[in-house]
């Protein structure tokens, strides 16, 4: 009898879902009303860096001294999530994949699948991110920028958090992160679970191949296929 599992661990922001403007345009104009500079953000900015790492290297950017980044970055994310919660869900540029709903719903109703998140943003604005879409509902668990800063630390709390929850243990080639950076593809590789890279950018598919992401598709592929991938089907 087949008795493989698998663990699921999906990045939000151009995976899952594309967020639109809103977030980034808010770190701009917090940052410029905590350090009256203007900092601008863009793409190649924020792509794969958690939060806390965003703002970090913004007030870098901005010329802000060592000695009051923390105190800034302290008042930033209260403010931040304070405006997600009002901004986001009315902002109109915000999207979820086509082919995640269904995805999601195929995995949560298989036998020994299971699933988290793994994202650069902090607990409160993941979760401000997915609610218009419905899609907390399938993420009961996951690791956040909140846990830790360092993306390559996220994994294995989410996996660890899998594990106390549903009282099953993974091992390294039953975990998989889903992500659309490099960022996503090495934070698996460096702890030893396998990576899935999804290359929605053009772009995106030479970057894959120079971390030598071997797991790479346009989209999220069908449940069917990441249960294939996982030696469940
Ligand atoms: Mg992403």
């Amino acid at each position: 009898m087949n008795d493989r599992k698998a663990l699921f661990l999906f990045d939000i922001d151009g995976t899952l879902i594309l967020p639109g403007k809103t977030a980034r345009r808010l770190f701009v104009e917090i940052i410029e009303q905590l350090t009256g500079k203007h900092t601008p953000l863009e793409f190649k900015h924020v792509a794969g860096f958690t939060d806390p790492k965003i703002v970090g290297e913004m007030l870098q950017r901005s010329g802000v001294s060592d000695d009051s980044v923390d105190q800034i970055k302290s008042s930033f994310f209260p403010k931040y999530f304070e405006r997600m919660k009002l901004e986001y869900p009315v902002a109109d540029d915000k999207i979820v994949y086509p082919e995640v709903q269904e995805m999601l719903e195929e995995l949560r109703d298989s036998n020994n699948v299971y699933l988290g998140l793994v994202t650069g943003n902090m607990e409160t604005t993941a979760r401000i991110k997915l609610e218009p879409f419905g899609l907390n509902d399938f993420f009961s668990l996951g690791a956040f920028a909140s846990d830790h800063p360092e993306r390559n630390n996220l994994p294995p709390i989410a996996v660890a958090r899998a594990e106390e929850k549903w009282n099953v243990k993974f091992s390294q080639d039953e975990v998989f992160v889903i992500g659309d950076t490099i960022h996503d593809v090495i934070c698996a590789q460096v702890n030893g679970y396998i990576p899935i890279g999804i290359a929605r950018r053009d772009d995106a598919i030479s970057e894959f191949e120079s971390v030598k992401a071997t797991n790479v598709f346009r989209e999220i592929p069908p449940a069917i296929m990441l249960k294939k991938l996982a030696s469940l089907e």
